[in-house]
């Protein structure tokens, strides 16, 4: 364990998209290492940590997960209060959970504060075959949005690591 001196900083992270997007499974292979191939029964946690280093400062990531709250409007304000970076969710295979991310967008422009950083990400790489939705396509969109892009996958463990990287690293040189 790491006592709290340790600690330089807590980044507080919101990870939102549709069901069954793999939300969950990312945060797991993010803060664990894993990934589980039976999850549809596993109630989510609040929120799952990992700590990094960047620029020699120990950063406590504190990411916060949905846990089945991913109907519309649901979600309440005390999730994204305070949140410096969030991911949006969606699966390259399911065009729908794709067209929802717009309506996340607002959500989270109508919540979280202005300075969030906002990333999307295109979950599910692995299942390239199935892919309803171009990697040009999202690209696109997401310049369009002012967000940041990246593909993922839970299962590979592809760019997981990478993305929340990145992300962290872009919350430090703004905050
Ligand atoms: P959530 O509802 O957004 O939290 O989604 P989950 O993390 O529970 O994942 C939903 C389903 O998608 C589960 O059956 C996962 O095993 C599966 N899944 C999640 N991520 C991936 C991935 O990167 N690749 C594949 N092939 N399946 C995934
Ligand atoms: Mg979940």
């Amino acid at each position: 364990g790491e006592s709290v001196g340790e600690i330089d900083y807590v980044f507080k992270l919101v990870v939102v998209g549709d069901a069954a997007v793999g939300k969950t499974q990312i945060l797991a292979r993010f803060a664990r290492g894993e990934f589980a191939f039976d999850s549809k029964h596993t109630i989510g946690v609040e929120f799952q940590t990992r700590t990094l280093t960047i620029d020699r400062k120990r950063i406590k990531a504190q990411i916060w997960d949905t846990a089945g709250q991913e109907r519309y409007r649901a979600v309440t304000s005390a999730y994204y209060r305070g949140a410096l970076g969030a991911m949006i969710v969606y699966d390259i295979t399911k065009r729908s959970s794709f067209d929802h991310v717009a309506r996340w967008v607002d959500e989270l422009r109508s919540h979280a504060d202005s300075s969030t950083v906002l990333m999307l990400i295109g979950n599910k790489a692995d299942l390239a075959g199935q892919r309803a939705v171009t990697t040009e396509h999202a690209a696109e969109f997401a310049e369009e949005q002012g967000l940041y892009f990246w593909e993922t996958s839970a299962l590979s463990g592809e760019n997981v690591d990478a993305a929340f990287q990145w992300l962290l690293e872009e919350i430090y040189a703004v905050t």
